[in-house]
């Protein structure tokens, strides 16, 4: 009988060694320990000129996309998906939103997308909004988010915190601009969500030990 349970022990370990040896080589382990750090918004400079937009981005940006947005009313801003030259991104005229979200008090409410499979189902041009919204002092500017095209974070941490306690969720700043907001007390800080945010905006903090 002990000679059985020794054996069993035995066999417990190897069992346990191999699957600890198993989980470190598939990378399952992704618990690196720190808190993400939602960016602040994007610093840039526009110029407006007859056909072109030039908007300028005044800090280090290492991402090829940005988002550029414009409201067409308080609740609906459009978006374009626009690539980032060192560190200028053009609009022209002709340059039409590829989706359009809506919102109530800072909160995103829904999307449509206006292009799908590269024909656009509506064409809302992006030069013309953009200049509108100047003129008329709605909000216009540039973000890293794609939300709610891309959720990433959102499943990710879901999928981690369980529902209902979710520690991130999307708003509207005071620019109008769409980012997370991050729930502390509810972040186990799995990391999953600076992993794999493909915009990097959020990134992982250095908050541990400080
Ligand atoms: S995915 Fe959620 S739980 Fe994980 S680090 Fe990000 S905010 Fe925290
Ligand atoms: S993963 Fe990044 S780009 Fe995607 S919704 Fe989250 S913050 Fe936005």
């Amino acid at each position: 009988m002990q000679r059985l349970t020794v054996k069993h022990i035995v066999l417990l370990i190897i069992i346990v060694v191999l699957a600890a040896l198993l989980v470190q080589k598939s990378g399952f382990v992704k618990y690196p320990g720190d808190y993400p750090k939602i960016l602040p918004p994007v610093k840039h400079r526009v110029e407006f000129s007859r056909d072109l937009i030039t908007i300028n981005i005044q800090e280090p940006y290492d991402t090829s996309m940005i988002v550029v947005y414009a409201y067409e009313d308080p609740e609906t801003l459009l978006c374009i998906i626009k690539n980032v030259y060192e560190n200028n991104v053009s609009l022209r005229p002709g340059d039409f939103a590829d989706y359009a979200v809506s919102v109530k008090n800072h909160r995103i409410t829904g999307h449509r997308m206006l292009k799908i499979s590269g024909r656009y189902t509506e064409k809302k041009d992006m030069f013309g909004l953009f200049s509108s919204a100047q003129d008329e002092g709605r909000f216009y500017g540039v973000q890293r988010c794609l939300y709610p095209v891309c959720r990433t974070c959102i499943e990710e941490c879901d999928l981690v915190t369980g529902s209902g306690e979710i520690a991130l969720e999307m708003f509207t700043g005071e620019r109008g601009e769409i980012h997370p907001v991050l729930y502390r007390g509810k972040c186990p800080r799995c990391g999953h969500c600076y992993v794999k945010c493909p915009m990097k905006e959020i990134v992982k903090s250095h908050t541990m030990g400080k």
